[in-house]
């Protein structure tokens, strides 16, 4: 198959006077998996909707690969969809789903069939073709949705939710499933949706949105290790936001003399004025206990299953959570705990926030 590129220019729009998607730019490279992750209203369907070519554009241009597809019909842009409900045909069977685009393109029937019964045996449903959608599981109807689209062999497959409608554990195997079958086609995905863990888990990039703008992109590693923003720290897995005053920087760490951690050396991008406010983020794994470090009292141990959860609080009545990883001894509630954050592993937080 031919993956595409898909560039967004300045792309925006409006719906009478709710701003959806504020004017962006996304340059989503040929095979990459990129994701749109954000809380619900952010604009992540809307802009998704707009690549598909099912809403138009208030302002921008899209184009996909060489193409200028912004105002071309969904049918001419080489883009397929895949969506949340998949949209299955109830009376069509599985086989009959899955050829279904080729139907329209006027392919014969006996063509039609060879194709479908080579993507039944690609998503591990050789003997499936007869049934009808609601004779499969929502994970074997997620599967027949992505044979369906993929079965064009477009040149960029969108996604809308795509495990959105089933229970978590299914959610966690497809998760897997998805990557790999990304994987095996080569082809661009970009998928939308409000699970991070989905995200972290599936894509080569995520675009973190906000409001209708993008607050972040990046590898998963990236947008879990370095947020940029206060947002997309908390949006993300467990955090705590620390304050303090920024003191030297050596071109990859700021110092920055916290209240409640003390002196901790952060990544950061640039330097800051010294003494001057900054935010940093701090994931609660980052924090080790240290016999020379901050003095905190534990105020509560909570079993999270993998790990346990501390809640601590500083002398200036600050709190933040840290972890005490499985195995390790748990302290107990109203003990004292010294711990430390080690260099690089906090990061400075934007301005903006
Ligand atoms: P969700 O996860 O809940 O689907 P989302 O991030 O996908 O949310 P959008 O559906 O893109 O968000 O909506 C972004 C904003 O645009 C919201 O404020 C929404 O109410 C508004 N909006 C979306 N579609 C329309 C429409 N057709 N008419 C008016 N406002 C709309």
């Amino acid at each position: 198959m031919r993956a595409k590129s898909v560039e967004l220019r300045a792309v925006g729009k409006q719906f009478g006077e709710v701003e959806a998607v504020k004017p962006l730019d996304l340059s989503v490279a040929p095979g990459e998996f990129l994701t749109l992750l954000g809380p619900s209203g952010c604009g992540k369907t809307t802009l998704l909707r707009m690549i598909a070519g099912l809403e138009r554009v208030s302002q921008g241009r899209i184009s996909v690969g060489e193409a200028d597809v912004t105002a071309l019909l969904p049918n001419r842009r080489d883009i397929s969809i895949m969506f949340q409900d998949y949209a299955l045909f109830p009376h069509k069977s599985v086989s009959d789903n899955i050829g279904y685009g080729l139907k329209m393109r006027g392919l014969a029937r006996a063509e039609r069939d060879r194709a479908s019964a080579d993507w039944l045996s690609r998503i591990g449903l050789a003997e499936y073709g007869g049934r009808f959608p609601g004779q499969l599981s929502g994970g074997q109807r997620q599967r027949v949705a992505l044979a369906r689209a993929l079965i064009l062999e477009p040149g960029v497959l969108l996604l809308d939710e795509p495990l959105g409608a089933l229970d978590a554990n299914l959610r966690r195997q497809l998760q897997g499933e998805l990557k790999r079958m990304h994987r095996d086609v080569g082809l661009t995905f970009i998928a939308v949706t409000h699970d991070q863990e989905e995200a972290l888990t599936m894509s080569d990039r995520i675009a973190v949105m906000r409001d209708g703008r993008i607050e972040q992109t990046g590898t998963p590693r990236e947008i879990y290790d370095r947020p940029a923003t206060e947002f997309v720290a908390r949006f993300i897995g467990r955090c705590n936001v620390v304050e303090g005053r920024a003191g030297n920087f050596d071109g990859r760490a700021l110092e920055v003399e916290t209240g409640s951690l003390g002196r901790i050396r952060a990544h950061a991008a640039e330097a800051r004025a010294q003494g001057s406010r900054v935010s940093v983020a701090v994931r609660p794994e980052a924090i080790m206990p240290s016999a020379e470090g901050a003095l905190f009292t534990v105020e509560d141990t909570v079993f999270a299953g993998g790990s346990v959860r501390l809640d601590l609080r500083a002398a200036d009545g600050s709190r933040i959570e840290a972890e005490s990883p499985r195995g390790a001894p748990v302290p107990a509630g109203g003990e004292k705990l010294r711990v430390h954050v080690p260099d690089l592993a906090a990061t400075v937080l934007a301005q903006t926030s």
